[in-house]
């Protein structure tokens, strides 16, 4: 908080000498204090209703372009009037002597919703945008424009993010909205820990006092009957309230398994939007803003790097996010320079375990295969052929080379894509390549070539 203040105050310095005299001692002088920052955006205080309005329709965007170059994380201000500011601490108050439970308090203000899932951190791209744009929607007019939103995609491809945006949005708005997250597991064992007692009370006035629900990953419902029903009662407790309800699962509502399609069918009543694999270009976005959400500079790794993180982790943002981490960690512990080199050493648990998991598709190799062939002016059949002609042989292990390096497979897996030749024919190829890598300088830079090439996909 100090820090925004501090900030605030360089700002109000900046104002006193841009603005006319009189402007600033009107508007901006009595503008002391940060109120409060919620999801990057800045609360000031104004004395009144009018001046608020000034500074919102005359000067905010001013403000807001001085804060930018303040602030390398994206915040903005907002305005509220005394008045507002006072009766929101009354709120706080009371609340506060009227629950003297305090988890209430936790469970509706901060449950266990992430604050920093805010529409500001999920990056948009076209794997996600109709998500996105249906989120706001939904955040903006709970209960009204799309009830339930029911989110569906791979696992770590931003649900539960995009989800509790909706929560974080609403609650911004308003502090004592009930926001309840939870997730399916958790309110299926929930259930059956009160049905085991015959007690719901306290079930029930935790799930149906509640503004607004957000229940992720629904698959979990799966074959559990008796949770489906009482799940099923709160559905239209809470819709026939126009309470807003947002659901996420690993798939379409209509392809859930053992889930009462009286359920399923309702999942469809509002809006349906699906998230997909973001492409690279995305994929580099979101790198970048994990980036400065890390460490508060989005250049600190140079391009070739997060171009090399993005490449790889083409299938899940989750790890994408956990590669960063781990490169930024290992660079930064060893005190070495972001490289892609650097970067490839920190990641080599990551890539290969995958490779082993049978993760690396046979189009890469086929992919692989291709690049080298139109490099040599061969097709692709005479490289995998047994035809020894020195200008077959050649491109050939070299493709075996590049397969071994960038994949790691083993010797004899890299044989049975070359009409299953053995091992050792494989490793001898590999070796072969490698020694004229070191002699040939020529070979050396076709080789560089065809592998950049091979690397990026
Ligand atoms: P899911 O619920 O679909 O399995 P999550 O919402 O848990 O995925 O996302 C996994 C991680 O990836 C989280 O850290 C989340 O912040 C991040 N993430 C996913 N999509 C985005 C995005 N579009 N922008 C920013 N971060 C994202
Ligand atoms: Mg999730």
């Amino acid at each position: 908080m100090e820090k925004y203040n501090t900030i605030w105050e360089e700002i109000k310095q900046s104002l006193e000498d841009d603005l006319d005299d009189e402007v600033f001692t009107e508007i901006f002088e009595p503008v002391n204090t940060v109120f409060k920052v919620v999801n990057n955006y800045i609360y000031l205080i104004a004395p009144n209703d009018f001046i608020k309005r000034r500074i919102e329709m005359l000067y905010l965007n001013k403000l807001n372009r001085y804060l930018e170059l303040r602030l390398d994380d994206p915040h903005k201000f907002r305005i509220m009037t005394e008045e507002q500011a006072s009766k929101e601490l009354a709120d706080e108050k009371e609340f506060a002597v009227n629950t003297p439970d305090q988890t209430l308090v936790d469970r509706y203000i901060q449950g266990n919703i992430n604050t920093s899932y805010t529409f500001d951190s999920f990056v948009v791209g076209n794997s996600n945008r109709l998500a996105y744009t249906s989120a706001i929607k939904v955040a903006d007019q709970p209960g009204i424009v799309a009830n339930p939103l029911y989110i569906f995609g791979d696992v770590g491809l931003g649900k539960t993010h995009l989800m509790q945006c909706v929560g974080n949005y609403i609650l911004e708005g308003n502090m004592n909205s009930r926001v309840l997250y939870v997730k399916t597991d958790q309110f299926v064992e929930e259930y059956v820990r009160h049905a085991s007692k015959k007690k719901f009370d306290e079930f029930n006035e935790k799930y149906r006092n509640v503004d607004v629900l957000l229940v992720d990953d629904i698959q979990f419902l799966s074959g559990k009957d008796q949770s489906q029903n009482e799940f099923f009662k709160l559905f239209e407790l809470l819709h026939g309230q126009q309470k807003q309800i947002v659901i996420t699962s690993d798939r379409s509502a209509n392809e859930l398994k053992d889930i009462m399609s009286r359920l399923t069918s309702r999942f469809e009543w509002g809006v349906t939007v699906d998230i997909n694999r973001p492409d690279l270009d995305h994929r580099i976005k979101i790198l970048r803003k994990k980036l400065m959400a890390e460490t508060s500079n989005a250049d600190l790794i140079p391009n070739d790097v997060i171009e090399y993180i993005a490449s790889v982790f083409d299938n899940n943002v989750r790890e994408l996010e956990g590669a960063l981490k781990r490169v930024l960690f290992y660079c930064t512990a060893f005190n070495i320079d972001f490289t892609v080199k650097n970067a490839e050493a920190a990641l080599e648990n990551l890539v290969k375990p995958r490779i082993n998991d049978n993760f690396l598709s046979e189009n890469k190799i086929k992919n692989i295969m291709s690049i080298v062939s139109d490099y040599y002016r061969i097709s692709t059949s005479d490289l995998i052929s047994k035809k020894r002609t020195a200008k077959y042989v050649f491109p050939r292990q070299v493709s075996m080379y590049l397969i071994k390096t960038l994949y790691d497979l083993p010797y004899k897996k890299i044989g049975t894509f070359f009409n299953n030749r053995d091992h050792s024919t494989v490793m001898h190829s590999v070796e072969k390549i490698t020694n004229e890598i070191e002699m040939d300088i020529n070979v050396k830079k076709d080789v560089e070539k065809l592998t950049i090439k091979c690397g990026q996909k």
